[in-house]
């Protein structure tokens, strides 16, 4: 995630294009929001335009002392470097020193914000162990096993930094990880920030969950859209980097559905990935069947996930709505087999299909949406699956069939 430059993005050539264009023209915007789905490359595309609005070649300041990687570029008549050719001003240069700071998330001018779970008193050793974990793991997936949140006293602490000049750069540069996990304060804190006219401050935020942020967060950014990755180049990317062997790879790729980091979190899912899926799929039929002390029961066994935590019950919930997906374009469209995440279901799929309309997967879709969000927040695991999936299975289940100890839940 970290070292990247704009040019070496995976799959977001448009992206990529669109943002050499913004350091080759020199003019920033107070605050970007890169938005999309999760997992296909914002933060690491945050790391890499950061690099290149902090790298010294590009804003042309060029180093003072001999810089040995230039030592093959053309010389001024200063016997200083010329500047370089004009395509690569608009990309970190990946060898002065301020890009080597920045390739390991040191430099002054460089600052990350992302979401925390754990104690306020253990922030000073989550915090650096996070970033250890970042800068040690060129494939590191940011996981969220526990509710997390940007920590508020850690905003502050930025904030009041800002209002000093940059230590090196003209500029300093602030990438904001999922800012969906935001408190409203926060973001009062931050427009302030982001409004400030003649700022030094260049904000990048990033979310998967677009809907989330405030309107006028959004609305004062210059919005940036990723796309899902192609699922051959998940693919090779898992063979090529990560060593996964070429059946897993292409599994992993199309249960990960266009995401990078949900591919690879998938590869150390605990059951393995296919299990998982089955498991979240079959409890389901228990919903649907109306039966729901059944489901109850087949909730129970998530109540306590092991090392995964909140993270395998995301998956699972996914899970679902790629199903849901799935229903939707073997009902509108004419998917080949390929086309389906749960493709090696087809069958199921394209007869269950037939009985739906976009009306009702809609509806589905946002129940699994709140789910998603009870999973992140504190919600007991089996009191969010078992509310979510009856309510998905609809009308079906009605209040007050369920069980006593399920209600009883809710009391607290
Ligand atoms: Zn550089």
């Amino acid at each position: 995630m970290l070292g990247v430059t704009l040019s070496q993005l995976l799959g977001q050539d448009e992206v990529s294009a669109f943002l050499k264009g913004v350091v080759r023209g020199g003019r920033f915007a107070n605050a970007y929001l890169f938005h999309g789905p999760a997992g296909v490359g914002k933060c690491t595309a945050a790391f890499a335009f950061a690099r290149a609005m902090l790298c010294e070649r590009v804003a042309g300041e060029a180093p003072a002392a001999p810089d040995l990687f230039a030592a093959a570029a053309p010389r001024g008549k200063a016997g200083r470097a010329a500047p370089e050719a004009a395509e690569t001003r608009d990309d970190a240069c990946g060898a002065c020193a301020a890009c080597g700071r920045s390739a390991l998330l040191n430099h002054p001018d460089l600052r990350f914000l992302f979401p925390v779970s754990g104690e306020e008193k253990e922030l000073d050793t989550t915090i650096p162990e996070t970033l250890e974990a970042l800068r040690a793991d060129p494939l590191y997936v940011f996981q969220y096993p526990k509710a997390a949140s940007i920590r508020l006293s850690l905003t502050r602490e930025l904030l009041r930094e800002l209002a000093y000049k940059p230590f090196e750069s003209g500029r300093r540069v602030v990438v904001v990880r999922d800012a969906d996990r935001m408190r409203e304060d926060q973001y009062s804190a931050l427009l302030k920030s982001i409004e400030e006219p003649g700022a030094s401050t260049v904000w990048i935020l990033t979310t998967a969950r677009l809907a989330r942020l405030p309107a006028t967060i959004r609305s004062r950014c210059q919005r940036v859209r990723f796309a899902p990755l192609p699922e051959p180049l998940v693919c090779e990317f898992l063979m090529k980097r990560a060593d996964v062997p070429e059946r897993e790879a292409r599994m992993l790729a199309a249960l990960g559905s266009g995401s990078l980091a949900r591919a690879l979190a998938l590869r150390d899912a605990e059951p393995a990935p296919l299990e998982l899926r089955n498991q979240a799929l079959a409890l389901l039929e228990p919903a649907l069947r109306g039966d729901p002390s059944s489901l109850w029961k087949a909730a129970q066994g998530f109540a306590r996930f092991g090392r995964g935590g909140r993270e395998s019950l995301r998956l699972m919930i996914e899970f679902h709505q790629l199903w849901l997906r799935d229903l939707l374009r073997a009902r509108y469209g004419d998917p080949a087999r390929e086309d389906l995440v749960h493709r090696d279901r087809e069958a199921e799929i394209r007869k269950l299909a037939a009985d739906v309309d976009a009306g009702e997967i809609r509806r589905r879709l946002l129940v699994l949406e709140e789910v998603l969000r009870a999973v992140e927040g504190n919600v007991a695991p089996d009191v969010a699956l078992f509310s979510g999936l009856s309510r998905v299975a609809g009308a079906r289940l009605g209040e007050g069939e369920w069980p006593r100890a399920a209600t009883a839940r809710w009391d607290y």
